[in-house]
């Protein structure tokens, strides 16, 4: 094939829809579990290896090369060319109660991209590899799986992370056979040219706008606290109004000054949340002693996030003390925002013809790639902005749509000797 012809196939390059189809479906049939709604292969799992044992199965008989390494993570490796591999796939794991898309149509439509590749009989001048990483989900607190490629887990992580269950994850990747000792193993980052990746918006905005594909340019960095307000438990008939420490009160106060912190801080991209609540006793006749609760924020500005991160914690400390309160704030985590290769963001821009550049809200496995080489993410719209739920979905069309402009992408960083040109 000259190097035109080559082109002109990469551009016009056409995916199989209704294989693509069957495999989502397929794959969808492991871990519907009686009384859990929706799709639950939790990572590490019996319903999540199986899963894995299916993409392995389906990667042998597209001929590729099925592996799976230390961690979990499953690998479909296309010999082709010389030198680094181009990297594409997401993650088969999901959350309690998932849907059938979120990271299985990243998986689907990259096995899909390289299958469609074989079937046009494109030659790639290096050589192609289909993964679906382990533990994007983040049960024990990170995305262990592309963390692991990208050698960012060390031994002391491995052996100190824990379930939200108290479940060490050592224990658990021994029970499925897996080797935490051998973790190391699993850092590819010089094995790698790049990563690209297709998922669902998991947002409303694509939906509203009408676009149908989405350019991610920067994924919001994130902080995560702990927050503790330390009040007086107490009879609630007995105490008056104004002799209470009542930490449910405090954390209202902080509740309600949320408005204010982000029309005086925030973007169009700032997000908070307190999404776990515990107030002790916890009893109707009680007066709350004790209000612990998370507090999630995101931006895709790091100054942004101190900004807001340090007008909550004054918020939290003027609640509290207006109410007599102690406070903790434990951060849990701090992760920056990572933006995405802009070079490859305009050939994915260029190769969807119509696109939204935008930012993600939620972290993807290719954020961590980002960090260490260069790496692509797209987006195609979920119906009603709806993801984390039984009921998120993508219109068959917009699937088909975006797995063709990642098919297409994927051949053409497969097939031209600079990946990001
Ligand atoms: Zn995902």
């Amino acid at each position: 094939m000259t190097e035109s012809r080559a082109k002109t196939a990469t551009a016009s390059l056409a995916i199989d829809a209704g294989r693509l189809r069957a495999d989502i479906d397929a794959v969808n049939a492991i871990g519907r579990i009686d009384g859990m709604p929706g799709i639950n292969r939790i990572s590490f799992s019996d319903a999540d290896m199986a899963g894995r044992r299916w993409l392995l199965g389906r990667i042998e008989e597209a001929g590729l090369a099925p592996r799976m390494d230390a961690v979990g993570n499953v690998f479909g490796r296309w010999e082709a060319g010389a030198g680094p591999a181009l990297l594409a796939g997401s993650h088969l794991d999901t959350v309690p109660h998932g849907g059938p898309l979120d990271g299985t149509l990243g998986v689907c439509a990259a096995l899909e991209a390289v299958r469609a590749m074989r079937d046009a009989g494109l030659r790639p001048v290096r050589p192609v590899e289909v993964v679906a990483t382990a533990d994007e989900e983040g049960r024990f607190g990170g995305m262990l799986g592309s963390q692991a490629i990208c050698g960012e887990v060390g031994p002391d992580w491995i052996a100190a992370a824990v379930d939200d269950g108290g479940v060490r994850l050592v224990d658990a990747m021994r029970a499925q056979g897996l080797d935490p000792a051998a973790a190391a193993s699993a850092d590819r980052r010089r094995e790698i040219a790049a990563f690209l990746e297709l998922h669902v918006e998991q947002g409303p905005v694509l939906e509203a706008s009408g676009d149908r594909i989405g350019v991610v340019d920067a994924v919001s960095g994130v902080f995560n606290w702990t927050v503790t307000l330390n009040g007086e438990a107490n009879h609630s008939g007995t105490t008056p109004m104004d002799l209470r420490r009542d930490a449910f009160r405090g954390m209202a106060g902080f509740g309600a000054a949320i408005d204010g912190i982000l029309a005086r801080h925030g973007g169009p991209d700032t997000r908070l949340t307190v999404g776990k609540v515990a107030l002790s006793p916890n009893f109707p006749h009680s007066i709350a002693g004790r209000a612990v609760f998370s507090l999630i924020g995101r931006d895709v500005d790091e100054a942004v996030m101190r900004a807001v991160a340090d007008a909550c914690r004054a918020e939290i400390e003027r609640a509290a003390a207006a109410h007599g309160l102690g406070v903790a704030i434990a951060e849990q985590s701090w992760l920056p925002p990572t933006a995405m290769d802009p070079a490859i963001a305009g050939r994915l821009a260029t190769i969807a013809g119509a696109a939204r550049t935008m930012p993600s809200g939620a972290g993807h496995d290719a954020q961590t790639f980002a960090r260490h080489l260069p790496a692509g993410l797209i987006f195609v719209p979920s119906r009603g902005g709806v993801s984390h739920s039984p009921d998120e979905w993508t219109d068959w069309a917009e699937v088909e749509h975006g797995a063709t402009v990642l098919a297409r992408a994927v051949a053409a960083a497969a097939s031209e000797p600079a990946v990001t040109g």
